[in-house]
Protein backbone atom coordinates (compact mmCIF):
# COMPACT_ATOMS: atom_id res chain seq x y z
CA UNK A 1 0.00 0.00 0.00
CA UNK A 2 0.88 3.41 -1.00
CA UNK A 3 1.27 5.64 1.53
CA UNK A 4 1.15 9.68 1.83
CA UNK A 5 4.52 9.87 -0.30
CA UNK A 6 4.48 13.25 -2.12
CA UNK A 7 7.18 14.28 -4.98
CA UNK A 8 8.60 18.30 -5.25
CA UNK A 9 10.57 19.77 -7.37
CA UNK A 10 13.33 22.60 -7.23
CA UNK A 11 16.75 24.04 -8.17
CA UNK A 12 19.51 21.43 -7.41
CA UNK A 13 22.50 23.59 -6.04
CA UNK A 14 24.96 20.54 -4.52
CA UNK A 15 24.42 17.12 -5.77
CA UNK A 16 24.10 13.73 -4.49
CA UNK A 17 21.57 11.43 -2.83
CA UNK A 18 20.54 11.85 0.71
CA UNK A 19 17.89 10.18 3.07
CA UNK A 20 16.96 11.16 6.26
CA UNK A 21 14.47 12.66 8.49
CA UNK A 22 13.67 16.05 8.21
CA UNK A 23 14.64 19.29 11.28
CA UNK A 24 12.32 22.16 10.61
CA UNK A 25 14.07 24.99 11.19
CA UNK A 26 12.78 27.81 13.10
CA UNK A 27 9.95 28.69 10.41
CA UNK A 28 8.19 30.75 12.02
CA UNK A 29 8.84 34.66 11.71
CA UNK A 30 8.46 37.31 14.24
CA UNK A 31 5.72 39.83 13.96
CA UNK A 32 6.33 42.62 15.92
CA UNK A 33 3.24 44.74 17.05
CA UNK A 34 3.63 48.34 16.29
CA UNK A 35 2.91 49.52 19.60
CA UNK A 36 3.97 52.94 21.21
CA UNK A 37 5.24 53.63 24.58
CA UNK A 38 4.78 57.05 27.01
CA UNK A 39 7.72 59.15 26.57
CA UNK A 40 8.57 59.15 30.15
CA UNK A 41 9.28 55.33 29.31
CA UNK A 42 11.90 55.59 26.55
CA UNK A 43 14.95 55.81 29.05
CA UNK A 44 14.14 52.19 29.90
CA UNK A 45 13.13 51.21 26.15
CA UNK A 46 16.74 52.46 25.12
CA UNK A 47 18.30 50.57 28.01
CA UNK A 48 16.57 46.76 26.46
CA UNK A 49 17.98 47.58 23.42
CA UNK A 50 21.76 48.46 24.53
CA UNK A 51 21.41 45.13 26.99
CA UNK A 52 20.01 43.23 23.79
CA UNK A 53 22.62 44.85 21.43
CA UNK A 54 25.15 43.74 23.81
CA UNK A 55 23.94 40.34 24.37
CA UNK A 56 23.69 39.59 20.70
CA UNK A 57 26.94 40.48 20.40
CA UNK A 58 28.30 38.36 23.06
CA UNK A 59 26.32 35.25 21.35
CA UNK A 60 28.21 35.79 18.15
CA UNK A 61 31.42 35.63 20.05
CA UNK A 62 30.81 32.61 21.52
CA UNK A 63 29.70 31.47 18.06
CA UNK A 64 33.20 32.55 16.76
CA UNK A 65 35.08 30.87 19.40
CA UNK A 66 33.01 27.65 18.78
CA UNK A 67 33.74 27.98 14.52
CA UNK A 68 37.51 28.59 15.36
CA UNK A 69 37.99 24.95 16.53
CA UNK A 70 35.74 23.92 13.24
CA UNK A 71 36.14 23.09 9.93
CA UNK A 72 33.95 25.95 9.17
CA UNK A 73 36.17 28.73 10.48
CA UNK A 74 35.82 30.42 6.94
CA UNK A 75 32.67 31.84 7.89
CA UNK A 76 33.55 33.41 10.78
CA UNK A 77 34.28 36.93 9.22
CA UNK A 78 30.61 36.50 8.26
CA UNK A 79 29.79 36.37 11.95
CA UNK A 80 32.70 38.69 12.61
CA UNK A 81 30.17 41.28 10.05
CA UNK A 82 27.63 40.82 12.28
CA UNK A 83 29.44 41.88 15.17
CA UNK A 84 30.52 44.69 13.21
CA UNK A 85 26.89 45.94 12.43
CA UNK A 86 25.64 45.46 15.97
CA UNK A 87 28.34 47.87 17.04
CA UNK A 88 27.25 50.22 14.36
CA UNK A 89 26.95 53.53 16.25
CA UNK A 90 24.81 54.92 13.12
CA UNK A 91 22.68 51.81 13.01
CA UNK A 92 22.18 52.49 16.98
CA UNK A 93 21.31 55.78 16.40
CA UNK A 94 18.82 55.37 14.31
CA UNK A 95 17.00 52.79 16.52
CA UNK A 96 16.95 54.67 19.33
CA UNK A 97 15.59 57.92 17.46
CA UNK A 98 12.53 56.00 16.54
CA UNK A 99 12.49 55.33 20.07
CA UNK A 100 12.71 58.60 21.57
CA UNK A 101 11.09 60.65 19.07
CA UNK A 102 8.53 58.36 17.45
CA UNK A 103 8.09 56.63 20.96
CA UNK A 104 7.59 53.08 19.70
CA UNK A 105 9.06 49.87 21.35
CA UNK A 106 12.61 48.74 21.52
CA UNK A 107 11.56 45.52 19.37
CA UNK A 108 9.41 47.89 17.08
CA UNK A 109 12.19 50.34 16.04
CA UNK A 110 14.82 47.14 15.54
CA UNK A 111 12.37 45.72 12.99
CA UNK A 112 11.26 49.50 11.68
CA UNK A 113 15.53 50.17 11.01
CA UNK A 114 16.39 46.66 9.46
CA UNK A 115 13.57 46.05 7.40
CA UNK A 116 14.52 49.32 5.50
CA UNK A 117 17.92 47.99 4.73
CA UNK A 118 16.14 44.47 4.10
CA UNK A 119 13.89 46.20 1.79
CA UNK A 120 16.43 48.31 -0.10
CA UNK A 121 17.72 45.09 -0.92
CA UNK A 122 14.63 43.12 -2.00
CA UNK A 123 14.82 44.32 -5.23
CA UNK A 124 18.13 43.28 -5.99
CA UNK A 125 18.38 40.19 -7.74
CA UNK A 126 18.30 37.62 -5.14
CA UNK A 127 20.63 35.11 -6.66
CA UNK A 128 23.01 37.74 -6.60
CA UNK A 129 25.34 38.74 -4.28
CA UNK A 130 23.87 41.70 -2.63
CA UNK A 131 20.28 39.79 -2.93
CA UNK A 132 21.31 36.97 -0.76
CA UNK A 133 22.85 39.45 1.80
CA UNK A 134 19.46 40.43 2.51
CA UNK A 135 19.13 36.78 4.90
CA UNK A 136 21.97 38.18 7.37
CA UNK A 137 20.33 41.21 8.33
CA UNK A 138 17.14 38.89 9.21
CA UNK A 139 19.45 36.88 10.63
CA UNK A 140 20.59 40.04 12.69
CA UNK A 141 17.11 40.94 13.04
CA UNK A 142 15.83 38.24 14.56
CA UNK A 143 18.97 37.50 17.08
CA UNK A 144 18.07 41.27 18.45
CA UNK A 145 14.49 40.26 18.33
CA UNK A 146 14.82 37.70 20.88
CA UNK A 147 17.12 39.00 22.70
CA UNK A 148 14.75 41.63 23.60
CA UNK A 149 12.20 39.49 24.08
CA UNK A 150 14.61 37.25 26.14
CA UNK A 151 14.06 34.20 24.73
CA UNK A 152 16.51 31.57 24.13
CA UNK A 153 18.30 31.36 20.66
CA UNK A 154 17.65 27.64 18.72
CA UNK A 155 20.25 26.51 18.29
CA UNK A 156 20.69 24.20 15.01
CA UNK A 157 24.01 22.50 16.18
CA UNK A 158 22.58 20.16 19.00
CA UNK A 159 20.87 18.39 16.02
CA UNK A 160 21.17 15.32 17.73
CA UNK A 161 21.14 12.59 14.70
CA UNK A 162 21.68 12.57 11.22
CA UNK A 163 18.65 14.98 9.75
CA UNK A 164 17.78 17.34 5.59
CA UNK A 165 17.67 20.69 7.37
CA UNK A 166 14.23 22.48 6.07
CA UNK A 167 14.35 25.57 5.98
CA UNK A 168 12.88 29.34 4.41
CA UNK A 169 16.57 29.71 3.55
CA UNK A 170 19.63 29.21 6.37
CA UNK A 171 21.17 31.88 7.76
CA UNK A 172 24.84 32.49 7.91
CA UNK A 173 25.18 32.13 11.49
CA UNK A 174 23.04 28.94 11.39
CA UNK A 175 24.81 27.20 8.72
CA UNK A 176 28.42 28.10 9.85
CA UNK A 177 27.18 26.01 13.08
CA UNK A 178 25.80 22.71 11.48
CA UNK A 179 27.74 19.79 12.68
CA UNK A 180 28.99 17.76 8.88
CA UNK A 181 28.36 14.68 10.58
CA UNK A 182 24.57 15.05 11.14
CA UNK A 183 23.81 17.11 8.17
CA UNK A 184 22.83 14.98 5.14
CA UNK A 185 21.28 17.90 3.36
CA UNK A 186 19.66 20.95 2.92
CA UNK A 187 16.39 21.99 1.17
CA UNK A 188 14.93 25.39 1.37
CA UNK A 189 11.76 27.08 0.19
CA UNK A 190 13.76 30.00 -1.01
CA UNK A 191 17.36 30.52 -2.23
CA UNK A 192 19.42 30.14 -5.63
CA UNK A 193 22.53 29.43 -6.97
CA UNK A 194 24.56 32.04 -5.04
CA UNK A 195 22.22 32.00 -1.60
CA UNK A 196 24.22 30.90 1.43
CA UNK A 197 22.83 27.51 1.22
CA UNK A 198 24.27 26.76 -2.06
CA UNK A 199 27.76 27.89 -1.07
CA UNK A 200 27.81 26.11 2.39
CA UNK A 201 26.12 22.81 0.49
CA UNK A 202 28.66 22.75 -2.02
CA UNK A 203 31.53 23.64 0.25
CA UNK A 204 30.37 20.87 2.90
CA UNK A 205 30.07 18.22 -0.27
CA UNK A 206 26.01 17.45 0.82
CA UNK A 207 23.37 17.23 -1.89
CA UNK A 208 20.91 20.26 -1.60
CA UNK A 209 17.46 21.32 -3.04
CA UNK A 210 16.59 25.55 -2.97
CA UNK A 211 13.64 27.48 -4.32
CA UNK A 212 11.54 24.69 -3.57
CA UNK A 213 8.48 27.50 -3.09
CA UNK A 214 6.69 25.95 0.32
CA UNK A 215 8.28 22.93 1.37
CA UNK A 216 8.18 24.54 5.11
CA UNK A 217 4.83 24.38 5.05
CA UNK A 218 4.68 20.79 3.37
CA UNK A 219 7.20 19.11 5.80
CA UNK A 220 6.98 18.52 9.54
CA UNK A 221 10.11 17.45 11.42
CA UNK A 222 10.47 14.13 11.76
CA UNK A 223 9.29 13.39 8.04
CA UNK A 224 11.54 11.23 6.02
CA UNK A 225 12.95 12.87 3.12
CA UNK A 226 14.74 11.79 0.13
CA UNK A 227 16.69 14.70 -1.56
CA UNK A 228 18.66 14.29 -5.67
CA UNK A 229 20.82 17.13 -5.29
CA UNK A 230 21.24 15.74 -8.88
CA UNK A 231 17.82 16.16 -10.28
CA UNK A 232 16.41 18.58 -7.99
CA UNK A 233 13.80 16.32 -6.95
CA UNK A 234 12.63 15.95 -3.23
CA UNK A 235 10.62 12.85 -2.00
CA UNK A 236 8.17 13.90 1.25
CA UNK A 237 7.21 10.11 3.06
CA UNK A 238 8.70 7.69 0.48
CA UNK A 239 7.41 4.35 0.44
CA UNK A 240 9.51 1.29 1.05
CA UNK A 241 9.85 0.75 -3.04
CA UNK A 242 11.13 4.59 -3.34
CA UNK A 243 13.39 4.25 -0.55
CA UNK A 244 15.29 1.13 -1.17
CA UNK A 245 15.40 2.59 -4.84
CA UNK A 246 17.05 5.56 -3.18
CA UNK A 247 19.26 3.93 -0.96
CA UNK A 248 20.76 1.74 -3.50
CA UNK A 249 21.76 4.66 -5.86
CA UNK A 250 22.94 6.52 -2.75
CA UNK A 251 25.13 3.85 -1.81
CA UNK A 252 26.41 3.58 -5.58
CA UNK A 253 26.81 7.48 -6.34
CA UNK A 254 28.73 7.78 -3.44
CA UNK A 255 31.13 4.64 -4.23
CA UNK A 256 31.01 5.60 -7.68
CA UNK A 257 31.96 9.50 -6.96
CA UNK A 258 34.72 7.77 -4.77
CA UNK A 259 36.16 5.52 -7.59
CA UNK A 260 35.73 7.96 -10.39
CA UNK A 261 38.10 10.75 -8.46
CA UNK A 262 40.70 7.88 -7.39
CA UNK A 263 40.71 6.44 -11.21
CA UNK A 264 40.78 9.71 -12.84
CA UNK A 265 42.38 12.68 -10.72
CA UNK A 266 45.86 12.32 -11.80
CA UNK A 267 45.12 10.97 -15.55
CA UNK A 268 45.20 13.96 -18.34
CA UNK A 269 41.71 15.35 -19.53
CA UNK A 270 41.14 14.01 -23.34
CA UNK A 271 38.95 12.19 -25.52
CA UNK A 272 39.50 8.30 -26.33
CA UNK A 273 40.91 9.76 -29.46
CA UNK A 274 43.50 11.86 -27.87
CA UNK A 275 42.18 15.40 -27.91
CA UNK A 276 43.01 17.35 -25.07
CA UNK A 277 39.87 19.26 -23.04
CA UNK A 278 40.94 21.69 -20.27
CA UNK A 279 38.44 21.74 -17.21
CA UNK A 280 39.16 24.66 -14.92
CA UNK A 281 37.33 25.67 -11.80
CA UNK A 282 34.54 27.90 -11.10
CA UNK A 283 35.62 29.62 -7.29
CA UNK A 284 33.45 32.12 -5.30
CA UNK A 285 35.03 31.45 -2.18
CA UNK A 286 38.67 31.54 -1.29
CA UNK A 287 38.21 28.48 1.03
CA UNK A 288 37.10 26.63 -2.19
CA UNK A 289 40.65 27.12 -4.00
CA UNK A 290 42.21 23.52 -2.31
CA UNK A 291 39.38 22.06 -3.60
CA UNK A 292 40.75 22.98 -7.24
CA UNK A 293 43.77 19.83 -7.03
CA UNK A 294 41.82 17.77 -4.75
CA UNK A 295 39.17 17.07 -7.67
CA UNK A 296 41.81 17.34 -10.59
CA UNK A 297 41.23 20.76 -11.73
CA UNK A 298 43.62 22.76 -13.78
CA UNK A 299 43.26 26.22 -12.36
CA UNK A 300 40.88 28.73 -11.71
CA UNK A 301 38.59 29.71 -15.06
CA UNK A 302 36.24 31.81 -13.37
CA UNK A 303 37.55 33.67 -9.83
CA UNK A 304 34.08 35.59 -8.71
CA UNK A 305 35.43 38.35 -6.83
CA UNK A 306 32.38 39.61 -4.83
CA UNK A 307 32.82 38.07 -1.81
CA UNK A 308 35.88 40.48 -1.05
CA UNK A 309 33.35 43.87 -1.47
CA UNK A 310 31.49 42.45 2.10
CA UNK A 311 34.26 40.86 3.65
CA UNK A 312 36.19 44.07 3.72
CA UNK A 313 33.33 46.40 3.77
CA UNK A 314 31.70 47.82 0.83
CA UNK A 315 34.99 48.72 -1.29
CA UNK A 316 38.03 46.63 -0.88
CA UNK A 317 41.36 48.57 -1.34
CA UNK A 318 44.02 47.88 -3.19
CA UNK A 319 46.11 46.29 -1.26
CA UNK A 320 43.39 43.68 0.20
CA UNK A 321 42.31 42.42 -3.73
CA UNK A 322 46.09 42.07 -4.18
CA UNK A 323 46.39 40.04 -0.80
CA UNK A 324 43.76 37.57 -2.20
CA UNK A 325 44.86 37.03 -5.67
CA UNK A 326 48.71 36.88 -4.49
CA UNK A 327 47.13 34.00 -1.79
CA UNK A 328 44.96 32.31 -4.71
CA UNK A 329 48.50 32.15 -6.56
CA UNK A 330 50.42 30.77 -3.52
CA UNK A 331 48.02 27.86 -3.63
CA UNK A 332 47.84 26.94 -7.15
CA UNK A 333 51.16 27.80 -7.87
CA UNK A 334 51.43 28.30 -11.68
CA UNK A 335 48.25 26.98 -12.40
CA UNK A 336 46.15 29.43 -14.38
CA UNK A 337 43.35 32.06 -12.49
CA UNK A 338 41.34 34.16 -14.40
CA UNK A 339 40.14 36.78 -12.14
CA UNK A 340 36.77 38.41 -13.05
CA UNK A 341 36.05 41.68 -12.08
CA UNK A 342 33.21 43.15 -9.82
CA UNK A 343 30.13 41.96 -10.71
CA UNK A 344 27.34 43.75 -8.63
CA UNK A 345 24.52 46.14 -9.24
CA UNK A 346 24.49 49.48 -8.81
CA UNK A 347 22.17 49.90 -6.26
CA UNK A 348 24.18 47.58 -4.50
CA UNK A 349 26.77 49.51 -3.18
CA UNK A 350 24.93 52.30 -1.71
CA UNK A 351 21.92 50.46 0.67
CA UNK A 352 18.70 53.29 0.96
CA UNK A 353 19.70 54.96 -2.74
CA UNK A 354 16.76 54.91 -5.33
CA UNK A 355 16.35 51.18 -6.44
CA UNK A 356 16.65 50.14 -10.35
CA UNK A 357 13.56 49.01 -11.57
CA UNK A 358 15.05 46.57 -13.53
CA UNK A 359 18.46 45.52 -12.47
CA UNK A 360 19.11 42.45 -14.45
CA UNK A 361 19.16 45.47 -17.19
CA UNK A 362 20.79 47.92 -15.34
CA UNK A 363 24.09 49.18 -13.76
CA UNK A 364 25.63 45.81 -13.38
CA UNK A 365 29.20 44.48 -13.58
CA UNK A 366 31.35 45.95 -16.30
CA UNK A 367 28.91 48.98 -16.36
CA UNK A 368 29.41 49.75 -12.31
CA UNK A 369 33.05 49.48 -12.63
CA UNK A 370 33.15 52.08 -15.29
CA UNK A 371 31.23 54.68 -13.10
CA UNK A 372 33.51 54.15 -9.95
CA UNK A 373 36.59 54.69 -11.42
CA UNK A 374 38.21 54.63 -8.05
CA UNK A 375 37.34 51.61 -7.20
CA UNK A 376 37.95 49.52 -10.80
CA UNK A 377 41.25 50.46 -10.45
CA UNK A 378 42.01 49.32 -6.84
CA UNK A 379 40.81 46.47 -8.55
CA UNK A 380 42.89 46.21 -11.41
CA UNK A 381 46.22 47.34 -9.37
CA UNK A 382 45.69 44.76 -7.05
CA UNK A 383 45.05 41.98 -9.86
CA UNK A 384 48.29 43.23 -11.24
CA UNK A 385 50.63 43.31 -8.71
CA UNK A 386 49.55 39.60 -8.12
CA UNK A 387 49.92 38.93 -11.73
CA UNK A 388 53.79 38.83 -10.83
CA UNK A 389 53.45 36.18 -9.19
CA UNK A 390 51.64 34.11 -11.28
CA UNK A 391 49.73 32.66 -14.07
CA UNK A 392 47.07 35.71 -13.33
CA UNK A 393 44.28 36.81 -16.15
CA UNK A 394 41.77 39.55 -15.97
CA UNK A 395 38.22 39.09 -17.33
CA UNK A 396 35.28 41.73 -17.82
CA UNK A 397 31.81 40.69 -17.11
CA UNK A 398 28.63 41.66 -19.22
CA UNK A 399 30.22 43.30 -21.63
CA UNK A 400 27.42 44.32 -24.74
CA UNK A 401 29.83 46.46 -27.27
CA UNK A 402 33.31 46.46 -28.38
CA UNK A 403 33.58 50.26 -26.77
CA UNK A 404 32.65 48.86 -24.00
CA UNK A 405 35.81 46.65 -24.18
CA UNK A 406 37.77 49.17 -24.86
CA UNK A 407 36.85 51.31 -22.73
CA UNK A 408 37.99 48.90 -19.46
CA UNK A 409 40.91 47.81 -21.16
CA UNK A 410 42.21 51.91 -21.61
CA UNK A 411 41.37 52.11 -17.94
CA UNK A 412 43.84 48.89 -17.98
CA UNK A 413 46.48 50.32 -20.02
CA UNK A 414 46.39 53.76 -17.35
CA UNK A 415 46.87 51.84 -14.59
CA UNK A 416 50.05 49.67 -15.46
CA UNK A 417 51.29 53.31 -17.04
CA UNK A 418 50.96 54.38 -13.56
CA UNK A 419 52.48 51.29 -12.10
CA UNK A 420 54.64 51.44 -14.69
CA UNK A 421 56.01 54.79 -13.99
CA UNK A 422 56.20 53.99 -10.32
CA UNK A 423 58.18 51.13 -11.02
CA UNK A 424 55.78 48.13 -9.42
CA UNK A 425 56.29 45.31 -11.35
CA UNK A 426 53.48 43.40 -12.94
CA UNK A 427 52.99 40.91 -15.51
CA UNK A 428 53.65 42.70 -18.69
CA UNK A 429 51.44 39.89 -21.16
CA UNK A 430 49.00 39.42 -18.68
CA UNK A 431 45.99 38.30 -20.99
CA UNK A 432 42.68 40.14 -20.84
CA UNK A 433 39.38 39.06 -22.00
CA UNK A 434 35.92 38.96 -21.34
CA UNK A 435 32.37 37.27 -20.38
CA UNK A 436 30.21 35.90 -23.26
CA UNK A 437 27.17 36.64 -21.41
CA UNK A 438 25.01 39.10 -23.35
CA UNK A 439 23.54 38.11 -26.94
CA UNK A 440 25.05 41.46 -28.51
CA UNK A 441 28.50 40.17 -27.21
CA UNK A 442 27.60 36.53 -28.90
CA UNK A 443 26.20 37.96 -32.00
CA UNK A 444 29.45 40.40 -32.29
CA UNK A 445 32.35 37.51 -31.39
CA UNK A 446 33.78 37.95 -34.71
CA UNK A 447 34.62 41.52 -33.52
CA UNK A 448 34.91 41.43 -30.13
CA UNK A 449 37.77 38.03 -30.80
CA UNK A 450 40.17 40.32 -32.97
CA UNK A 451 40.84 42.34 -29.48
CA UNK A 452 39.92 40.12 -26.71
CA UNK A 453 43.01 37.36 -25.63
CA UNK A 454 40.18 35.01 -24.37
CA UNK A 455 36.37 34.66 -24.16
CA UNK A 456 34.58 32.82 -21.50
CA UNK A 457 30.61 32.12 -22.29
CA UNK A 458 28.60 32.87 -19.34
CA UNK A 459 25.51 30.72 -20.05
CA UNK A 460 23.64 31.81 -16.72
CA UNK A 461 22.55 35.02 -17.73
CA UNK A 462 23.07 34.55 -21.38
CA UNK A 463 20.15 31.76 -21.45
CA UNK A 464 18.26 34.49 -19.36
CA UNK A 465 18.76 37.47 -21.37
CA UNK A 466 18.26 34.84 -24.57
CA UNK A 467 15.19 33.84 -23.71
CA UNK A 468 14.28 37.26 -21.47
CA UNK A 469 13.78 34.67 -18.51
CA UNK A 470 14.35 36.26 -15.14
CA UNK A 471 17.22 33.38 -13.81
CA UNK A 472 15.56 33.99 -10.50
CA UNK A 473 12.13 33.81 -10.95
CA UNK A 474 10.00 30.44 -10.15
CA UNK A 475 7.18 30.85 -11.81
CA UNK A 476 8.59 31.01 -14.81
CA UNK A 477 11.61 28.41 -14.67
CA UNK A 478 10.21 25.96 -17.23
CA UNK A 479 10.93 28.62 -19.71
CA UNK A 480 14.90 29.13 -18.85
CA UNK A 481 15.90 26.43 -20.57
CA UNK A 482 19.64 25.71 -21.69
CA UNK A 483 19.15 23.87 -24.48
CA UNK A 484 16.75 26.10 -25.95
CA UNK A 485 18.26 26.33 -29.79
CA UNK A 486 18.64 29.87 -30.09
CA UNK A 487 21.27 29.72 -27.27
CA UNK A 488 22.80 27.00 -28.44
CA UNK A 489 23.28 28.64 -31.81
CA UNK A 490 24.92 31.50 -30.22
CA UNK A 491 27.34 29.52 -28.01
CA UNK A 492 28.20 27.37 -31.56
CA UNK A 493 28.95 30.66 -33.38
CA UNK A 494 31.03 31.90 -30.67
CA UNK A 495 33.02 29.01 -30.63
CA UNK A 496 33.43 28.95 -34.24
CA UNK A 497 34.57 32.76 -34.40
CA UNK A 498 37.50 31.75 -31.32
CA UNK A 499 38.74 28.95 -33.87
CA UNK A 500 38.61 31.42 -36.45
CA UNK A 501 41.08 33.80 -34.19
CA UNK A 502 43.02 31.69 -32.86
CA UNK A 503 41.51 32.98 -29.42
CA UNK A 504 40.59 30.12 -26.63
CA UNK A 505 37.10 30.01 -25.53
CA UNK A 506 35.59 28.63 -22.29
CA UNK A 507 32.81 28.43 -20.99
CA UNK A 508 32.07 29.15 -17.02
CA UNK A 509 28.10 29.39 -16.84
CA UNK A 510 27.02 26.48 -15.03
CA UNK A 511 25.72 24.46 -18.58
CA UNK A 512 29.65 23.92 -18.33
CA UNK A 513 29.48 21.73 -15.01
CA UNK A 514 26.55 19.95 -16.50
CA UNK A 515 26.87 16.60 -17.57
CA UNK A 516 23.94 16.06 -19.37
CA UNK A 517 25.22 18.69 -22.12
CA UNK A 518 29.33 17.91 -21.99
CA UNK A 519 29.07 15.57 -24.85
CA UNK A 520 27.38 18.14 -27.19
CA UNK A 521 29.36 21.36 -26.01
CA UNK A 522 32.88 19.05 -26.83
CA UNK A 523 31.22 18.36 -30.40
CA UNK A 524 30.10 21.58 -30.91
CA UNK A 525 33.69 22.62 -30.21
CA UNK A 526 34.30 23.75 -26.57
CA UNK A 527 37.65 22.69 -25.42
CA UNK A 528 37.93 24.69 -22.31
CA UNK A 529 35.78 24.10 -19.33
CA UNK A 530 35.09 25.96 -16.05
CA UNK A 531 32.79 24.45 -13.34
CA UNK A 532 32.29 23.86 -9.87
CA UNK A 533 35.01 21.96 -8.50
CA UNK A 534 33.49 19.03 -7.11
CA UNK A 535 31.30 17.76 -10.58
CA UNK A 536 35.11 17.87 -11.98
CA UNK A 537 35.63 13.88 -11.70
CA UNK A 538 31.96 13.44 -13.72
CA UNK A 539 32.36 15.82 -16.53
CA UNK A 540 36.29 14.26 -16.66
CA UNK A 541 34.57 11.05 -16.74
CA UNK A 542 32.22 11.54 -19.86
CA UNK A 543 35.11 13.29 -21.97
CA UNK A 544 37.39 10.63 -21.32
CA UNK A 545 34.73 7.73 -22.67
CA UNK A 546 34.02 9.83 -25.81
CA UNK A 547 35.76 10.34 -29.09
CA UNK A 548 35.74 13.19 -31.11
CA UNK A 549 33.40 12.12 -33.91
CA UNK A 550 31.33 10.63 -31.54
CA UNK A 551 30.61 14.27 -29.81
CA UNK A 552 30.40 15.38 -33.52
CA UNK A 553 27.46 13.56 -34.19
CA UNK A 554 25.86 13.98 -31.07
CA UNK A 555 26.25 17.76 -32.16
CA UNK A 556 24.80 17.26 -35.65
CA UNK A 557 21.86 15.51 -34.75
CA UNK A 558 21.21 17.95 -31.81
CA UNK A 559 21.16 20.76 -34.36
CA UNK A 560 18.13 19.35 -36.16
CA UNK A 561 16.35 18.78 -33.48
CA UNK A 562 13.71 22.08 -32.71
CA UNK A 563 12.93 21.86 -28.93
CA UNK A 564 14.58 21.89 -25.45
CA UNK A 565 12.66 18.93 -24.25
CA UNK A 566 13.86 17.04 -27.49
CA UNK A 567 17.30 18.13 -27.01
CA UNK A 568 17.50 17.04 -23.34
CA UNK A 569 15.62 14.05 -23.97
CA UNK A 570 18.35 12.95 -26.34
CA UNK A 571 21.50 13.89 -24.26
CA UNK A 572 20.08 12.02 -21.69
CA UNK A 573 19.59 8.81 -23.76
CA UNK A 574 22.87 9.25 -25.19
CA UNK A 575 25.00 10.08 -22.13
CA UNK A 576 22.73 7.72 -19.85
CA UNK A 577 25.11 4.99 -22.10
CA UNK A 578 28.47 6.41 -20.99
CA UNK A 579 27.35 6.70 -17.05
CA UNK A 580 24.54 5.40 -16.30
CA UNK A 581 25.36 6.12 -12.93
CA UNK A 582 24.78 9.77 -13.42
CA UNK A 583 21.29 9.68 -14.32
CA UNK A 584 19.54 7.38 -11.70
C1 LIG B 1 27.15 33.41 -15.98
O1 LIG B 1 26.39 34.36 -16.14
O2 LIG B 1 27.05 32.33 -16.60
C2 LIG B 1 28.25 33.50 -15.00
C3 LIG B 1 29.15 32.55 -14.89
O3 LIG B 1 28.27 34.60 -14.21
P1 LIG B 1 27.35 34.79 -12.90
O4 LIG B 1 26.62 33.50 -12.66
O5 LIG B 1 28.30 35.14 -11.82
O6 LIG B 1 26.45 35.90 -13.33
MG1 LIG C 1 26.89 36.29 -15.35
Amino acid sequence: MKNNMRIKRGVAVSHGIAIAKAFLVDATEYTIPERQINSEDAAQEVGKLEKALHNSIEELKIIIKRLQKKSTKETVPIIDAHIKILQDTYLKSQIVEIIKKELFTAEYAVSKTLRKYIKALSSVDQNSFWGSRINDIYDIERRVIRNLLQEKIKDISEVKESVIIVCRDLNPTETALLDKNKVQGFITDKGGRTSHTAIIARAMGIPAVVALNDITLDVSSGDLIIIDGNTGMVIINPDKETIKKYSVISKNFSSYEKNLLNELKDLPCQTKDDHEITIYANIELPHEIPLITQYGGQGIGLYRTEWLYSEAGLLPSEKEHFNAYKKAVSILKNKKIIVRTLDIGGDKLEPGKENEKNPFLGCRAIRLSLQNLNMFRAQLRGILRASNYGDISIMFPMISAIDEFRQAKSILEQVKDDMRTKKIPFREDIKIGVMIEIPSSAIMADILMKEVDFCSIGTNDLIQYTLAVDRTNEKIAYLYQTSHPSVLRLIKYVIEQGRKHNKPIAMCGEMAGDWLYTVLLVGMGLRIFSTSPIVIPEIKKIITSITLDEAKKVSDNVFVLDSAMEIDKYLRNYTKNIAPQLFE
